[in-house]
C-alpha cells in the first residue's frame, strides 16, 4: 500500500461543505506517513458525511486523518446521540430495556472488582461519566466517593448531584495530585482528542497504588472481520482512533504504564455490535430504535448459547488494568 496524502484525499470524498477538517499525526508515535485503511459513515443516525481512517506507516494505529475540528465533531453529540443513549420509554419493553441498561452497570462493577478493592474509602472517577448510572451504582454497593467527568448533557437524571462532577475536558480539570484509587474509562479513550494529555492527566492524579482501567472497542476482533467499515466501533465521525490490542498496549507502555491485566472483552455487550453491525450492513444506516427494540432483545435470547463464551471470543471489545509502576 502507497502512501496518501489525507488532506488531498478527504476532498475526494462525499462531505458537506460546512465540514471543517484539520489533519493530525499519528496518537502514538508522531509520524504523519500513513496509507488509507477505511472510509466511515455515521450508521447510527444517518447524517451525511465520508470520514477517513488512515494506519500510520510506521506503528500501525488506526486513526482518523484528517479529523473534523472540535467545533465541528459537536453536532455529532447532538440530542440525537444522546437519545440514543438514554431513550426511557420503550412501552412494555421499558423493564427488559431498564435491566439491559442496569446490566452494563453490574458488569462494569464485577469488572472493577475482580482487580480493585472497593470500599468507603476508595476515591472512583469515572471519566465520560454522561449521567453517572455506573458511579452512582458503585456507590451504593460499596459506599465509595464518587467523582465523574463529561460535557454537561443537559439532561435532568435523579441523584446526579451526589457526585463530585467536573465539566468539560477531562485534563484540564483542577484534581489534586495522587488522590485516586481508581480510574474508570469506558468507551471513552476512543472519542479523545488528545489521548495522551487524558494519560498524563490519569498518572498525576492517580495514586502510586491506584488502578486504571480503560475500555475501547478492539479492532482486531471477530465483529471488525465480519462487518469491515460497517463495524460498529469505527463509529465514524466519532471515534479519533481505531486500536487494535497491539496498538492499545503499545500506547499504555508508552506512557510507562504497566499492563496489569489485558482482557479480549469489557462490560459493553458485544451482542450490541453484533446486532448493529448486521444492520448497518445488510440493512442500511440510521437505526429507528422503535422498530427495532423488539428483534434487537429476540436476537438476543437466539445468540444467548453463544454469548455465554462471550469473554473467550474475542468478539469486539477489550480492556486494560494499568499501574503507575
Ligand atoms: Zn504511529
Amino acid at each position: 500500500m502507497s502512501s496518501i496524502q489525507p488532506m488531498t484525499r478527504i476532498k475526494e470524498l462525499k462531505n458537506p461543505d460546512s465540514f471543517k477538517f484539520e489533519q493530525v499525526s499519528c496518537y502514538i508515535c508522531g509520524e504523519s506517513d500513513c496509507t488509507e485503511f477505511l472510509i466511515g459513515e455515521e450508521d447510527l443516525t444517518g447524517k451525511d458525511g465520508e470520514f477517513l481512517y488512515v494506519k500510520c506507516t510506521n506503528c500501525e494505529l488506526v486513526y482518523q486523518n484528517p479529523r473534523l475540528t472540535i467545533d465541528g465533531i459537536k453536532p455529532f453529540y447532538d440530542s440525537e446521540y444522546i437519545a440514543h443513549r438514554k431513550k426511557k420509554n420503550w412501552g412494555v419493553l421499558t423493564p427488559l430495556y431498564e435491566w439491559a441498561m442496569n446490566k452494563h452497570d453490574r458488569d462494569k462493577e464485577r469488572l472493577v472488582k475482580k482487580y480493585c478493592h472497593v470500599g468507603p474509602e476508595t476515591k472512583l472517577i469515572d471519566v465520560g461519566c454522561a449521567v453517572g448510572t455506573f458511579l452512582l451504582h458503585m456507590n451504593k454497593k460499596t459506599g465509595c466517593k464518587i467523582s465523574g467527568v463529561d460535557f454537561k448533557e443537559g439532561l435532568e437524571y435523579p441523584d446526579f448531584d451526589k457526585i463530585d462532577f467536573h465539566e468539560g475536558l477531562f485534563y484540564a480539570q483542577n484534581i489534586p495530585e495522587n488522590s485516586m484509587d481508581i480510574i474508570t474509562m469506558w468507551h471513552f479513550f476512543e472519542h479523545d482528542y488528545d489521548p495522551n494529555a487524558s494519560i498524563d492527566m490519569a498518572k498525576r492524579i492517580l495514586k502510586e497504588d491506584g488502578k486504571l482501567i480503560i475500555e475501547v472497542p478492539r479492532l482486531d476482533s471477530f465483529t471488525f472481520k465480519l462487518f469491515g467499515k460497517k463495524w460498529p466501533g469505527v463509529q465514524a465521525p466519532q471515534h479519533t482512533a481505531l486500536y487494535s490490542k497491539k496498538a492499545f498496549l503499545h500506547m499504555m507502555e508508552k506512557h510507562g504504564l504497566k499492563v496489569e491485566s489485558y482482557m479480549p472483552y469489557g462490560a459493553f455487550p458485544p451482542y450490541f455490535y453484533i446486532f448493529t453491525g448486521t444492520y448497518f450492513k445488510w440493512i442500511g444506516k440510521g437505526l429507528n430504535l422503535n422498530k427495532i427494540i423488539f428483534p434487537y432483545f429476540l436476537g438476543q435470547f437466539l445468540l444467548s448459547p453463544i454469548l455465554l463464551f462471550k469473554n473467550k471470543l474475542n468478539l469486539s471489545m477489550q480492556t486494560v488494568v494499568c499501574t503507575k509502576q
